[in-house]
């Protein structure tokens, strides 16, 4: 679903992404682990195209993102097409981003109707059934600040997936909530990735990784360091920056 190879990415002088070579099979989730800065959200960023990257190429599901081949050259996409290709992915911020002047059914309508151009009716009618799958039936026509974190946060994941994502990315999705709200918002992604959906997450719940990850990636200074099951990577990390960092978040 998602091949990543040798993906570099710098901003000025500094160099985010020093080389990243990463695969995700369909109905995998990935979780990726790592300390601030060393890459994590560059990394969602480019799969998504909000970034270009500086060298090397990520396809997801069989298409070259941002990139056309042709031969062995790549061609860069027209914004109308990188548009289009964005649709395919759904991305989940930390800061739920919802627009605050529309109620929780505009914000879920939004993207189907103005960028799939679906009829209003039927995405409503989606975006009721995608609010009753993240527990929220009863706030259609709340306004964000009308709402918990945690809801905010559960409104922007059944958002994400009114586009029918091939591809779910969640950017630390629990770490601006209060503690005793992470857990709805959890158990809403443990509920996806049981159902099959595609994900990468970048998450500091460790928790959360050991019982959904299929991988585990732990970055470090624009590298992967290392990857594999939940139960080698956390439990038998075999690279001493990885149990340096596990030792400070366990
Ligand atoms: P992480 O998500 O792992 O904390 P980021 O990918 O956000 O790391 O950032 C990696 C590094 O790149 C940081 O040093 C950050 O300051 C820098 N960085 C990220 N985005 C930009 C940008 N748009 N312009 C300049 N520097 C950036
Ligand atoms: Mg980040």
């Amino acid at each position: 679903m998602v091949e990543i190879r040798s993906v570099h990415k710098s901003f000025g002088s500094l160099e985010v992404l020093r080389g990243v070579d990463l695969s995700v099979r369909p109905g995998e989730v990935t979780v990726i682990l790592g300390p601030s800065g060393s890459g994590k959200s560059t990394l969602l960023r480019t799969i998504n195209h909000l970034e270009k990257v500086d060298q090397g190429w990520i396809s997801v599901d069989g298409t070259l993102v941002g990139y056309r081949r042709d031969g062995n050259k790549l061609y860069e996409l027209r914004e109308r097409e990188v548009l289009r290709q964005r649709t395919k992915i759904g991305f989940v911020f930390q800061n739920f981003n919802l627009f605050p002047h529309l109620t929780v059914v505009e914000n879920i309508i939004e993207a189907p109707v103005s960028a799939l151009r679906r009829p209003r009716k039927e995405a409503v009618d989606a975006a009721e059934k995608l609010l009753a799958r993240v527990g929220l039936a009863d706030k259609a026509s709340a306004y964000p600040a009308q709402l918990s974190g945690g809801q905010q946060q559960r409104v922007a994941i059944a958002r994400a997936l009114a586009l029918e994502p091939k591809l779910l990315l969640f950017d630390e999705p629990t770490s601006a909530l209060d503690p005793e709200l992470v857990g709805e918002v959890l158990d809403v992604i443990k509920d996806l990735a049981h159902g099959g959906t595609t994900m990468i997450v970048v998450t500091h719940e460790i928790g959360f990784a050991r019982e959904v990850a299929d991988t585990v990636v732990f970055m470090d200074e624009g590298r992967i360091v290392e990857q594999g099951p939940p139960a080698d990577v956390l439990d038998h990390p075999s690279q001493e920056r990885t149990r340096a960092f596990l030792s400070k978040v366990l």
